[in-house]
């Protein structure tokens, strides 16, 4: 392997180097650190490499090896967040490009027969590309990036980021760039299951897995969410009742000037949130 371009980060949200180790996270994280920023609450991982090595481990290691979305659990928070964007803002006629697109399932849902969207795909995964391409989905094969970079002159009414906004090396980067592949006015709905501060969906060592920490850099509250997209360019239109649901799923408005979305978290109670979680995990669940 060559260079990975290992390198520490500043908070995302906030820029500040200011921040706290999630201490309890080193027992389920292996050489992996998990910090939290003090000015600003927003919980990521410092240390990451190249947003390209990171792309390359999911489409090379993780989704040849370990990762499908053809299982009953994924298909179904799949067709929870369709639903929830459809009855939101409507998929109907709508021109929908998923960023981080997989092997294209859920493009292949909400397309014409189903939802009636007209579907397009980017995918670092030149095998997931294949897929794609053999359901007939229209798609690019790279980062979202590389695509806004490749001059492409589309413009989309709806872009999701289905579960992807915590694997990518650059969260406000994928974010802003997804905001130039939109139309004025243009949605953006992000979906993720790594909500914190909210009740407890799974034992810790699940929800922190095995994996490198860098391919699931961030972890983020409404809060943190909310800030990404208005840093990005989006004001939050609509959000699930994700307190007692394992989605959290927000869906933004593309505007002309950055917005802002003042609400922090404390640092101290991301702290704390975790501490207990450890606590629970290690008295209820620690053998399964
Ligand atoms: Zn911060």
């Amino acid at each position: 392997m060559g260079d990975t371009g290992v390198q520490d980060f500043p908070c995302d949200l906030c820029g500040s180097d200011d921040c706290a180790e999630i201490e309890v996270a080193r027992h389920y994280m292996g050489e992996g650190r998990l910090h939290v920023c003090k000015e600003c609450g927003f919980v990521y991982v410092r240390r990451r490499r190249s947003a390209q090595a990171i792309a390359d481990e999911w489409s090379d290691e993780l989704y040849q090896t370990k990762y499908t979305a053809r299982i009953p659990a994924i298909v179904a928070r799949q067709t929870f967040v369709a639903e929830f964007i459809n009855a939101e803002i409507g998929l109907g006629a709508k021109t929908v490009c998923d960023v981080g697109a997989g092997e294209g399932l859920f493009l292949d849902m909400i397309r014409e027969d189903r939802f009636g969207a007209d579907v397009f795909g980017i995918e670092p995964s030149g095998a997931n590309g294949k897929l794609m391409g053999e359901l007939g989905i229209d798609h690019f094969v790279g980062t979202i990036e590389d695509y806004a970079a490749s001059g492409k002159e589309t413009e989309f009414d709806i872009a999701t980021i289905m579960w992807t906004l915590e694997n990518c090396q650059s969260c406000l980067g994928m974010l802003r760039s997804t905001a130039e592949l939109l139309k004025d006015g243009g949605h953006v709905v992000v979906s993720t299951g790594s909500r914190i501060l909210v009740p407890f969906k799974k034992p810790l060592h699940y929800y922190l897995g095995p994996n490198e920490a860098d391919t699931h850099a961030f972890r983020f509250s409404f809060n943190a969410l909310a800030r990404a997209l208005a840093l990005s360019g989006f004001e939050v239109i609509a959000h699930n009742r994700y307190i007692d649901n394992d989605v959290l799923a927000v869906i933004a408005r593309k505007t002309e000037t950055p917005s802002s979305h003042a609400s922090v978290d404390e640092w101290q109670d991301v702290v704390g949130f975790f501490d207990r979680w450890h606590a629970e995990t290690q008295e209820f669940y620690s053998g399964t």
